[in-house]
């Protein structure tokens, strides 16, 4: 199967699925997780400085012997590199421990209150050509108001917690207006919850011949959403990426917005003390 790439506003490409590597950290798990991706045909990691694994993955994907012009790949700025410089030195910290001299995206992991700086110098990274597209993550409707309002690049994409508990409506809405994509975090609900033994996912999985992952994979790919589903098993990375066979009725999608509770699992981007 091939997987789909979305446009964003820049006109960069970013294949609709990638594989999430938070919280692998053993070398050798990570990447046989890398690896096996790469076999099965995803061209998109994400990862992230705080992730501790940005060495691993550049190291796995030279060991593919895949170009690495082929490949798509986004990290992220964390809560203590924000503001102008530092942001700078930490870029170029996490093209160091890749071993890249470009990345495909770069995010702002969390919108800690030096956004607005920290966005200014990526703004020149991008405009330098060491980024091909900038965006965001975990931020609100008021947190991109304020950017918008006081920057010159529209942010590419926008990674936040999203999965059927947590559709995050409004959120996909406002995104949608203003040309920004939607890109899931925890698109599995990151194995909480049993969120995958739901009888609805069950049922549809029966239905459909797919497993209740692949059927809410498949939901977010209906609703234009990016997904990173994580996995260090190679038969599920695998079973992930079996999405672009099939697709879901109007009905059935209803039936999983359903499971909406509007609880977060995760941590609220507004939890001041943690972004400080
Ligand atoms: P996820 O929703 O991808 O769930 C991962 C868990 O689901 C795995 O531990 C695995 O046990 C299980 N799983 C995977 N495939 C399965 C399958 N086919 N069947 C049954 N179970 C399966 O959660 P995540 O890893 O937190 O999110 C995905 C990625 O998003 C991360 O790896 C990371 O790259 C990114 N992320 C970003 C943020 C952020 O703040 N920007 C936060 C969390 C995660």
């Amino acid at each position: 199967q091939t997987i789909p790439n979305l446009k964003f506003n820049n006109g960069v490409e970013i294949p609709q699925l990638g594989l999430g590597v938070f919280l692998v950290k053993e070398e050798n798990e990570l990447k046989n997780a890398v690896k096996a991706a790469l076999e099965t045909g995803y061209r998109h990691i994400d990862t992230a400085m705080i992730y501790g694994n940005e060495t691993y993955v550049g190291e796995a994907i030279r060991e593919s012997g895949v170009d690495r012009k082929e490949i798509f790949i986004t990290s992220k700025v964390w809560n203590y590199d924000h503001g102008y410089e530092e942001t700078k030195a930490a870029f170029q910290a996490s093209l160091d421990r890749l071993g890249t001299d470009y990345l495909d995206l770069y995010l702002i992991h969390w919108p800690s209150p030096k956004y607005i700086e920290t966005w200014k110098a990526m703004e020149e990274l991008y405009h330098e050509g060491k980024i091909k597209a900038i965006g965001v993550s975990n931020f609100q409707i008021h947190h991109l108001e304020d950017l918008l309002a006081h920057s010159e690049v529209v942010p590419v994409i926008n990674q936040i917690e999203t999965h059927p508990e947590f559709p995050q409506n409004e959120l996909h809405e406002f995104l949608k207006q203003h040309n920004i994509l939607h890109e899931a975090w925890g698109p599995l609900g990151q194995g909480k919850n049993n969120l995958l033994e739901q009888p609805v996912l069950v049922e549809l999985g029966k239905k459909y011949g797919k497993t209740p992952a692949q059927i809410v994979l498949r939901w977010h790919v209906e609703r234009g959403i990016v997904v990173i589903p994580k996995s260090v098993t190679p038969s599920r990375i695998k079973e992930n990426s079996e999405i672009f066979d099939f697709s879901l009725t109007p009905e059935d999608m209803e039936k999983i917005a359903s499971l909406n509770t509007g609880k977060r699992y995760g941590r609220n981007p507004d939890d001041e003390e943690f972004l400080a």
